[in-house]
């Protein structure tokens, strides 16, 4: 069992369970003793929409993001590739986007800084099922927000946050995620790691792996739908889930064109050797 498998563990068996009317005393403020003390030595793991966010806030590639400011741990238990912000190399392994003053890049924050006192669980791991979803509270001692007075209803404070849309627009990553396919113990091949870490996190070189390549004399792809993603990170993604979803899973979510598919079945045929007469 890994760290996050434990820590999991942990909040089924022990943590209060809130549902969106429960309340909870929080506020974050400048001037609060413990101000920025959060914003370092932390695991932040980042979603492909927290990517995109983040990316296009500092006007960089997606490579350039990947290369500068995550890691990607390898773990063998891993069942598909994560991504972590990477902290400074300094001695409290500060946040690379804190500064004095709070956070630089407020504005499109990851998920997990939205969140903040509250996590998100389920003892679910079935894809679609949410039942059984609850929040639950942080208890980490340094944060002296939560001894503050202001009330909060776990709803108000993911509307406060803007934490609906994010779930909202990574409802499809979690999906994925929690596809029987994993669940079913089936193992990624190294090359199916990277083609799932290129669609999910590295979405400028997805997109020229769509544009840049023969990929669209292959697959029946209406031209709206290839202005979309040529255009829009967000449809990018969703195109490259359900991509995934063929490509790794097998499911019917891509159409291949009549040509790709008849080359596609005398190449499979030129490799089968000829059966033997009885
Ligand atoms: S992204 Fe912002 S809120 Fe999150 S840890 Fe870094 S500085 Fe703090
Ligand atoms: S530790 Fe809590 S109160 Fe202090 S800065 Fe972080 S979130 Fe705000």
């Amino acid at each position: 069992m890994n760290e996050i498998e434990r820590f999991k563990e942990e909040v089924l068996k022990n943590y209060p369970r809130l549902n969106v009317n429960s309340t909870f005393h929080f506020e974050c403020r400048p001037g609060i003793s413990c101000f920025n003390a959060c914003c370092g030595d932390v695991n932040i793991f980042l979603t492909p929409y927290d990517i995109v966010r983040l990316k296009n806030r500092l006007g960089i590639t997606s490579q350039e993001f990947l290369d500068k400011y995550s890691l990607s741990p390898f773990d063998k238990n891993l069942k598909y590739p994560v991504v972590l912000l990477k902290m400074n190399d300094d001695e409290r392994k500060t946040c690379p986007f804190v500064a004095d003053r709070g956070c630089t890049v407020y504005e499109d924050r990851p998920w997990a800084c939205r969140m903040f006192p509250l996590g998100m669980a389920s003892p679910s791991e079935r894809e679609g099922d949410d039942d059984g979803q609850f929040y639950f509270l942080l208890q980490e001692k340094i944060c002296q927000g939560l001894n503050e007075k202001k009330e909060w209803t776990v709803g108000k404070w993911l509307d406060d946050q803007g934490i609906t849309e994010y779930n909202r627009m990574g409802e499809p990553f979690k999906e994925l995620t929690l596809h029987r396919f994993f669940r079913s113990g089936k193992e990624m091949s190294p090359q199916k790691m990277e083609m799932f870490h290129m669609v999910c996190y590295n979405t400028d070189k997805f997109r020229d792996f769509l544009f840049k390549t023969s990929f669209f004399d292959k697959f029946d792809v209406d031209n709206a739908t290839q202005a979309a993603i040529k255009d829009d990170d967000v449809e990018l993604l969703n195109f490259g889930y359900k991509w995934l979803r063929f490509a790794l899973m097998g499911e019917p979510t891509m159409k291949v064109k009549d040509q790709a598919a008849q080359a596609a079945r005398e190449k499979l045929a030129a490799k089968v050797p000829p059966q033997k007469q009885q």
